[in-house]
């Protein structure tokens, strides 16, 4: 990449959450930014995510907020249901001022639309199917290899590429990835008209709810306790799922016939990673998922990758060496990232112990915790 008027380069691994917004954050302080993404375009699943007040605020952070509940549903409450009713009600911190929603649920493709498109509009170019294949360091910058043979020399390299990062290998930091005895299922539904807000439903063996992510569209999840993390084929999913809902009664009832003939069905490993030591090397570094994957159920990955993106920035603006901006980088960020990953592998633990009165607790505190500025 040229540099030669003094303009800094990046070269980020990874178009997902974390990628496309360090991206728009990069360019947006004047750098100069390529995004290489391995998968094709316009592949993000279609199931929704919630965006929590964490998340809200750093989207505001970049002026897309608004667009994101324009294409979701804004929603402040969490209502936990177990065998004997109500359990809780919690309402979560409204971090966007205003009379802004205190979250919002929106399917996934709307959200990379948004990112991807803020990005492009900032002057990043992404490439489709390309990855990193080496790195060196020379003289300060990065020489990084692409699997098409080509090579760019930058003074930044993120790895963006999520829980299982290649660039996390390349700069020495192997991890392993945790696997936590849980499958996560999605299905994309109608939205009930009682679902304005998420909804948490506790059976004796597993934990179901529905988030609504439009209007209209909404995705029902279940968390399966107690199973190896197999793989299923995609043709079995609906009615699988549709089999693990039916001890639930009531309004998880009324959804079943929904979920059994979802056009939409995903089933994931409740999976987890943590980097113990720096997340860079020199001038390379990553974040994310990359550097930190908690469990889904404090719905909260999604705001961590967009932070990290704002936060690498301004550290970038504020010292000149990248080293060094990297390393203050991971300083600010270690303690908050560490904290939510431990904190979703302990409501995993009591999720799959049935002692979801003691989560709802838990959850609330580490939502009163990310309420807290990055
Ligand atoms: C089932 C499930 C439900 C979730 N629900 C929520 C939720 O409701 N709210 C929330 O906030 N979070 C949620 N999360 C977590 C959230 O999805 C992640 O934390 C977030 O996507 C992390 O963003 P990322 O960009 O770091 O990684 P990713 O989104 O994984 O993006 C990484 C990108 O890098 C690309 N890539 C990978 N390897 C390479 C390579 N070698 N070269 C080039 N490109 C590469 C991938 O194709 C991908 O596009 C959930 C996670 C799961 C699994």
């Amino acid at each position: 990449m040229d540099n030669s008027d003094g303009t800094r380069s990046a070269l980020i691994v990874g178009a997902g959450i974390a990628g496309l917004t360090t991206a728009s954050a990069l360019a947006r302080s004047g750098w100069s930014v390529e995004v290489i993404e391995s998968g094709s375009e316009g592949t993000a699943a279609g199931w929704g995510l919630s965006l929590t007040g964490p998340s809200l605020r750093a989207l505001h952070g970049l002026g897309l907020a608004d667009q994101c509940l324009a294409a979701g549903y804004g929603m402040s409450v969490i209502t936990n249901v177990d065998a004997n009713g109500v359990a809780s009600q919690l309402e979560l911190p409204h971090l966007i001022g205003g009379d802004g929603p205190a979250m919002a649920g929106i399917a996934r493709p709307e959200l990379h639309r948004i990112l991807r498109a803020e990005a492009l509009r900032a002057g990043t170019r992404i490439h489709y199917g390309l990855s990193v294949s080496r790195l060196a360091q020379q003289d300060g910058q990065v020489c990084a290899e692409l699997t098409d043979g080509t090579v760019r020399t930058v003074d930044l390299l993120v790895g963006a590429d999520g829980i299982r990062s290649t660039v996390r290998d390349l700069i020495g930091r192997p991890t392993p990835v945790r696997y936590h005895g849980q499958m996560v299922w999605r299905a994309r539904v109608p939205r009930p008209g009682w679902a304005t807000g998420i909804h948490t439903f506790a059976g004796d063996g597993h934990q179901t709810g529905v988030v609504p992510i439009s209007p209209s569209r909404a995705y029902v999840f279940l968390t399966e306790n107690g199973v190896p993390p197999d793989v299923l084929p995609d043709a079995e999913l609906a009615a699988r799922m549709g089999e693990l809902l039916a001890p639930f009664t009531g309004r998880v009832a009324e959804l079943r016939p929904e979920v059994a003939r979802s056009d939409s069905v995903i089933r994931r490993p409740v999976q987890t990673v943590l980097i113990d030591t720096s997340w860079s090397d020199g001038p390379s570094v990553v974040l994310g998922d990359a550097a930190h994957t908690p469990s889904p159920q404090m719905a909260s990955g999604a705001a961590l990758a967009i932070e990290d993106g704002l936060v690498l920035a301004k550290e970038l603006d504020r010292y000149q060496d990248v080293g060094k901006a990297l390393e203050a980088f991971t300083d600010r960020r270690r303690e908050r990232c560490s904290a939510l990953v431990r904190a979703s592998v302990a409501i995993a633990s009591l999720e799959q112990e049935q002692r979801h009165r003691e989560s709802y607790p838990l959850i609330e505190a580490c939502h009163h915790r990310m309420a807290q500025p990055a």
